[in-house]
């Protein structure tokens, strides 16, 4: 039996609704272009021209009920209510031309106190497995009892919008309307759009209940010691949630309540970028039936998956359903977190590998949100760029970045949980010079954050940034963990970090204000500075 859309103008005879996989693979097979089966079982899919999130694209409804709450600027950027309806009519026109539509109802949040009913309406089989990977799937009982979903996303990626429609700055539109609890996507078929965009609806709506909304990985132990892992993409929260050890919670976005941790999602996103069984077998195990391999190359013949095979994108992705990895925590719910590490990939090869902040360094490097990325490669430019993104997120904010800095510092404090911030880039020098580090230490590192080694072990005061760096980890040789002695050119290091420095303070100037004293006092000085303050 067909679902019925036509609550939203929508009259299209085949509507699929939470379909099993072999459906969403023939569909997917028979009908989109690019698509296949891998030689383990995963489907093979292409996004099309957009291959990664589309930040400059997206709009947000201004409307009185929530304007005052938004951050307006270059991330959440307005658009007016008569917009919104010539976009969404644009979408509802060409959902409408479709032979066949799919729609996926499930849940946003493992916590029921806070979990979001959402509802997506797509063309492509593709989108739809994804969406049913990635969020959590409602039992046969709690679909005949979903009801009105709390929120839609209209996925008419497939077709462009207008560029002469006011506002437009391109074929691509992501449009959230916060007060008809509706998406709309336009111009791109990037599925990650769809994943993000429930994100940000829960980076608004989380915060008006005192609940902190992360962009975070997470784990626990047997004993119930639960870690976070916020960061930038690219900087290992994914990588380095997988872990043997610990039970996974989740890769990509929690919220922190008054009784703990709980995962948005019901799956995982990895990078497949250079991934290999030896060191992510976790994650290499889980493409199998059911995943989503995004913008891959494979062979024709044997339709084995070259991960090194960069020619469609750097970004390509799998999307699997959590229990797809093997040492899961399901009901993905958990207590308050012990550790909080932040992730970033230094590029300039200056920050150390590890080390421990005081609460409002915590504070101070949260608001920052730094990471180095390597220029694009494409454009033969090999200097590395600082990139800082307030919360390790700031795309998907829609308040301002001191509302969750308050939230985290209050939840720091109040559970006395530790924080860290782990080097996931380069030693022995920049981009260029240096490498980046292995995994295999990054992972010893968090290792000996969990198992509390490094409260028994040395460390020195980094004189410009002023935390703690241990000078000794086990399963580390010594001298990575202090980034000068991994340098050559002891000048250059010296001259890189001043220039980072500098980096920090001038993008932390628009903080500067709406932040107390202690936070200020935390940001990193430079050689003169250091100096005087001797
Ligand atoms: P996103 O927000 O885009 O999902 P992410 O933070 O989850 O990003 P990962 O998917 O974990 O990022 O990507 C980290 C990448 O860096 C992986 O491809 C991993 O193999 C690689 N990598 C190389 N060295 C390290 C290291 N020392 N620590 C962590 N990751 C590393
Ligand atoms: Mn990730």
């Amino acid at each position: 039996m067909s679902f019925d859309l036509t609550q939203y103008g929508i009259d299209v005879k085949e509507i699929l609704r939470n379909s099993s996989r072999p459906v969403l693979y023939e569909i997917g097979l028979r009908y989109e272009k690019g698509t296949a089966i891998s030689d383990t079982g995963a489907l093979l899919v292409y996004s099309g021209e957009k291959t990664g999130r589309s930040p400059k694209d997206k709009r947000i409804v201004r409307h009185p009920d929530s304007e005052n709450n938004i951050d307006w600027g270059d991330i959440n950027i307005e658009l007016d209510e008569h917009t919104f309806k010539v976009n969404h009519e644009r979408a509802m026109d060409y959902l409408n031309t479709r032979e066949r539509l799919f729609v996926v109802d499930a849940f946003a949040g493992w916590d029921p106190r806070y979990r979001l009913k959402v509802r997506i309406v797509c063309t492509r089989a593709y989108h739809a497995l994804f969406m049913q990977n990635m969020l959590i799937m409602p039992t046969a009982e709690e679909l005949a009892n979903f009801g009105e979903p709390d929120f839609v996303v209209f996925n008419a990626g497939g077709f462009p919008a207008n560029r002469f429609t006011s506002k437009m700055t391109s074929k691509t539109s992501i449009d959230v309307n916060l007060e008809e609890n509706q998406m709309i996507i336009l111009g791109t078929e990037y599925a990650g759009e769809m994943k993000k965009g429930v994100f940000s609806v829960m980076n608004y709506l989380m915060p008006l209940e005192d609940v902190l909304p992360m962009h975070c990985s997470a784990n626990v132990n047997e004993a119930g010691d639960v870690s976070i892992l916020f960061g930038l993409s690219g900087t290992g929260k994914t990588t380095l949630s997988a872990d043997p050890k610990r039970k996974l919670i989740g890769d990509d976005e929690h919220c922190w309540t008054d009784t703990g941790v709980f995962n948005i999602e019901g799956g995982c996103y990895a990078k497949a970028i250079d991934l290999s069984e030896e060191s992510e077998p976790e994650i290499y195990n889980a493409i199998r039936y059911g995943t989503v391999l995004e913008n891959v190359m494979y062979d024709p013949d044997t339709r084995e998956v070259d991960y090194s095979d960069t020619t469609i994108t750097q970004n390509t992705r799998a999307s699997y359903p959590i229990d797809f990895i093997d040492n899961i925590h399901i009901p993905a719910v958990a207590g308050h977190a012990n550790h909080v590490i932040f992730l970033t990939c230094d590029a300039f090869g200056v920050l150390p590998p590890v080390s421990k902040l005081t609460p409002e360094q915590a504070s101070y490097h949260f608001i920052s949100g730094y990471t180095a990325k390597v220029a694009g490669t494409e454009m033969g430019v090999t200097e590395p760029q600082a990139t800082f993104s307030a919360c390790f997120g700031a795309a998907f904010m829609m308040w301002h970045p001191n509302r969750y800095a308050e939230l985290l510092a209050e939840k720091i404090k109040k559970h006395n949980a530790t924080a860290w911030l782990v080097n996931t880039g380069w030693t022995g020098g920049g981009h260029g010079v240096g490498s980046r580090i292995k995994l295999k230490y990054t992972r010893a590192m968090i290792d000996a954050i969990h198992n509390g080694d490094f409260d028994n072990l040395e460390t020195v005061t980094d004189p410009n940034f002023g935390f703690e760096v241990p000078t000794s980890c086990p399963g580390v040789p010594s001298e990575v963990l202090i980034p000068k002695d991994t340098w050559e050119d002891k000048e250059g290091y010296e001259q890189t970090k001043e220039n980072l420095v500098a980096l920090f303070n001038e993008n932390f100037k628009a903080f500067a204000d709406g932040v107390n004293r202690e936070i200020v006092e935390a940001s990193p000085k430079s050689k003169t500075e250091a100096a005087a303050a001797v």
